[in-house]
């Protein structure tokens, strides 16, 4: 579904995707797991191309760029809005727009990206907020919900657009711990439906749990990767154990 070679992304004098290749088929769950400043945040953001990398070449569905900067393969502005619409991510915190209620938020993309009439945008919307139990909610600001709420309206927001993958990062690390729980069932029931994603995440045992895949990012650079049991119960490096050690 995705195919990544040779990714790098530097900031001025920093590299900090020092040429990452991987291939993400459909259905896939990749975990993600690194040190702070090892670059997951920043390979995900040049997934979908808020960060431009400097060389690389990604392929996904009809796509085919090429980031070298002399290349003719370089993604448009129009491409990059169609590749944004089958790529959804979500963050750590700040998601939603504050002065649109809930429905609003759900339904802002699919009409102003999609083109999607007003009443199937919101019928569509009703029946993803149905799901996570927030219908209720649609026409609350999204200051008068808990941040377990918001997040899970972030989520349905990005599948909204119905897209191929998803990206998250972190987005349970800014949560209080009583509601890291209705988060991250909410990804594991994506996980069951067979959604293809991507996810950094901190929590190692969920990790282990939901993920098909483990990557663990060291310096810029893909250092393991492989079936998360393999992967997290026995690392390859030393590198990964002393991480290990540190978050367990
Ligand atoms: P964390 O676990 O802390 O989220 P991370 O693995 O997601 O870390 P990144 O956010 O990808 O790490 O950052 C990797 C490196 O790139 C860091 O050294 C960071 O300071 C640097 N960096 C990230 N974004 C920028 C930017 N916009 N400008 C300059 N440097 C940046
Ligand atoms: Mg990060």
């Amino acid at each position: 579904l995705i195919r990544i070679r040779g990714l790098h992304k530097s900031y001025g004098p920093i590299e900090v995707l020092k040429g990452i290749s991987l291939d993400v088929h459909q259905g896939e769950v990749v975990s993600i797991i690194g040190a702070s400043g090892s670059g997951k945040s920043t390979f995900l953001r040049c997934l979908n191309v808020l960060e431009m990398p400097q060389a690389g070449r990604l392929r996904f569905e009809g796509f085919d760029f090429d980031f070298d900067e002399n290349s003719r393969h370089r993604p448009t502005a129009a491409d990059l809005r169609l590749l944004r619409a089958r790529i959804g991510m979500v963050f750590q915190s700040y998601n939603l727009w504050p002065h649109m209620t809930v429905l609003e938020n759900v339904i802002e993309a699919p009409i102003r990206v999609a083109g999607q009439p007003l009443r199937e945008a919101t019928a569509n919307a009703e029946a993803l907020l149905a799901r996570i139990g927030l219908v209720d909610k649609r026409h609350s600001y999204p200051t008068r919900l808990s941040g377990g709420q918001q997040q899970r309206v972030a989520i349905v927001r990005a599948l909204a657009m119905a897209p191929k993958v998803m990206l998250f990062d972190e987005v349970t690390s800014a949560l209080d711990p009583e509601l890291v729980g209705e988060v991250l069932s909410l990804v594991a029931s994506l996980a069951e439906d067979g959604m293809t994603m991507l996810l950094v995440t901190h929590e190692i045992g969920f990790a282990r749990e939901v993920s098909t895949r483990t990557l663990f990012f060291d310096q810029g650079l893909v250092a393991e990767d492989g079936p998360p049991r393999e992967v997290l119960q026995d690392p390859r490096s030393d590198r990964l154990r002393q991480f290990l050690k540190r978050v367990l």
